[in-house]
């Protein structure tokens, strides 16, 4: 039986958040909803970007290359879109940055494009502080649930790392299975 509801869904994590890159040519602005940035390591594997999963991961035993990438979640105003951003550990010192000098990532508003304009071009990344008096941000959303969901790994399998510095420090998500501390053993690698 299929039962078709006019009412939308409570549970929040039933509305997906999409997945945003800065495009090839034009530019992505918008605010960030998330307190802090987390990151891991990722492949593209199989034709889209897979978080590394430490000896549980089969591009890891392809040796299959990784990258460093950050995630955090960001409020589109003009469009009303709350969605998903994806960032590269160069795009996202700016974020970094902004989140030493203010405690949070959270009201950062960013405007990033590429140079040249092409698909893997160099990211740029501009930001301010959202003017509070004139926006309002949504309620920070949970970005396990949204990762766990986006890469299908259940909720318990992934660890949310407490930064090695205060708050505006890197934090790390590390994706975790087997207890195996992947990001530590990785950042000793000294990967770009
Ligand atoms: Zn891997």
């Amino acid at each position: 039986m299929l039962y078709l509801s006019p009412d939308q869904p409570t549970d929040p994590i039933e509305r997906p958040y999409p997945i945003q890159r800065v495009p090839a040519t034009g530019s992505l602005a918008a605010a960030i909803t998330s307190k802090q940035p987390f990151g891991c390591f990722t492949h593209f594997w199989g034709g889209r970007t897979i978080p590394c999963t430490a000896e549980a991961c089969d591009a890891c035993k392809a040796a299959a290359p990784s990258r460093w990438h950050c995630y955090m979640t960001a409020y589109s105003h003009p469009n009303q879109l709350h969605f998903l951003l994806e960032l590269t550990a160069a795009a996202a010192e700016k974020i970094y940055q902004f989140t030493r000098e203010h405690g949070t990532c959270r009201g950062c508003h960013f405007k990033a494009n590429r140079q040249p304009q092409t698909p893997n071009g160099r990211i740029y990344l501009q930001t301010q502080m959202l003017d509070m008096d004139k926006y309002r941000l949504p309620e920070e959303p949970d970005l396990k649930l949204i990762l766990s969901r986006l890469w299908n790994i259940p909720l318990d399998e992934i660890e949310i790392k407490q930064p090695a510095e205060p708050i505006g420090a890197i934090a790390f998500a590390t994706l975790n299975r087997g207890n195996h501390d992947l990001t530590q053993q990785k950042t000793n690698e000294s990967r770009q």
